[in-house]
Formats: structure tokens, C-alpha cells, sequence
């Protein structure tokens, strides 16, 4: 019989500060219709910009998904 012993860690799951990491949320919208996907922008308005120029491209592609990015890292202990 093989026994292992897996040793219990208590970790924490919070905003992701390491080095290089974001910082604060990332905005994108994806088309409902077509599933193209915009510039993923920190700021709301250059991410939204995409929605008006894709609709001026594809005038029935009315329908986005907004995807908001939140980084988040495990850290040990509590
Ligand atoms: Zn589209």
C-alpha cells in the first residue's frame, strides 16, 4: 500500500499586487453576433469605442458582451 501525506497550507485569495500585474479592472466588449472582440482597454471608453465601429461596419451586429477582468492571486497564509 502507498500511503501519501499531503501537507494542509491555509492560503488566501486576493487582488493579484505582484509585479506586473494590472492595475484595477480591464474592460472588452465582444460582439453577441459574430463573437469579434475589441481592444481589452483599462480605460471604459477606449474599449467601448469598439462597439460604435464594429456597428458602423456590420449594421446588424447590435448585441455586445461586456467582459470586465479582475486579476486575483492565491497567497499563503491567512
Ligand atoms: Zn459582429
Amino acid at each position: 500500500m502507498t500511503r501519501t501525506v499531503i501537507r494542509r497550507m491555509d492560503w488566501t485569495c486576493g487582488p493579484d499586487r505582484s509585479p506586473g500585474a494590472p492595475d484595477g479592472l480591464l474592460h472588452e466588449f465582444q460582439c453577441t453576433t459574430c463573437g469579434d472582440t475589441g481592444e481589452c482597454s483599462d480605460d471604459f471608453e477606449t474599449a467601448r469605442d469598439f462597439t460604435f465601429q464594429h456597428t458602423g461596419r456590420n449594421p446588424r451586429h447590435t448585441g455586445y458582451r461586456e467582459v470586465v477582468h479582475r486579476f486575483w492571486r492565491m497567497y499563503r497564509g491567512s
